[in-house]
């Protein structure tokens, strides 16, 4: 059974598929299909709403079930925010080093038992037939007062501190044991198996 992949991201693709070809899938991203696969406007007031409104884009766009996801950093001391305008937060869609360096101004002075924060996954599935799945996974830290050593990770990695320490010190296989995304990809498979037989 095919199942398409709405997403540009190089990493979220590798850990889906990680997960959906063992299943049996035949997972499809946006380099196997023969035209350009249009990102969807991200208007949607939660992660889980945004996961949906990309997933049901590639729905759109190609006519197979479709898998997307939505993630970002909540910090408590910012009630919330970045949270869904986590990849935005700068201004500039993506571009980290800025996202980190607002976080950091934000956080100024603010100390260490304030600076409570959670990454949030959410990943929707959406059905030809009309119906549709959200899972979320949620990990839960701190922001350091600076920049920690080690390049793993990606995004506010630099900054995250979680229970089994800083994200950008972690392995992959570390980070996928305890992170948001890890957390929401087994629940996902789990799910998934309930709506269909491959
Ligand atoms: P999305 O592509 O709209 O889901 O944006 C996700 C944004 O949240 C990314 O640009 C990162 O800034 C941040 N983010 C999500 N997951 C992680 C993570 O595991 N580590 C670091 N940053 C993350």
């Amino acid at each position: 059974m095919k199942i398409f992949i709405a997403t540009k991201n190089q990493k979220k693709l590798k850990e889906l598929k990680r997960i959906l070809i063992p299943m049996g899938f035949d997972v499809l991203c946006e380099s196997d299909l023969d035209f350009e696969f249009k990102d969807a406007v991200e208007d949607g007031l939660t992660f889980e709403e945004n996961a949906i409104i990309k997933a049901k884009s590639g729905l759109l766009q190609t006519g197979y079930i479709t898998v997307a996801d939505d993630s970002g950093i909540c910090v408590d001391f910012l009630k919330g925010m970045p949270g869904i305008y986590s990849a935005r937060f700068a201004g500039d869609h993506g571009n980290d080093e800025q996202n980190n360096d607002k976080l950091l101004l934000a956080l100024s002075g603010v100390p260490m038992e304030k600076r409570t924060a959670y990454y949030v996954a959410a990943i929707a599935c959406v059905f030809p037939d009309g119906r549709q799945f959200t899972v979320r996974g949620e990990c839960h830290g701190h922001i350091a007062f600076e920049r920690q050593t080690g390049n793993g990770g990606f995004g506010y990695d630099p900054l995250f501190i979680s229970e089994n320490g800083p994200f950008s010190q972690l392995t992959a296989e570390q980070k996928d044991a305890i992170s948001h995304r890890g957390k929401a990809l087994k629940l996902f498979s789990e799910e998934l198996k309930k709506y269909i037989e491959v």
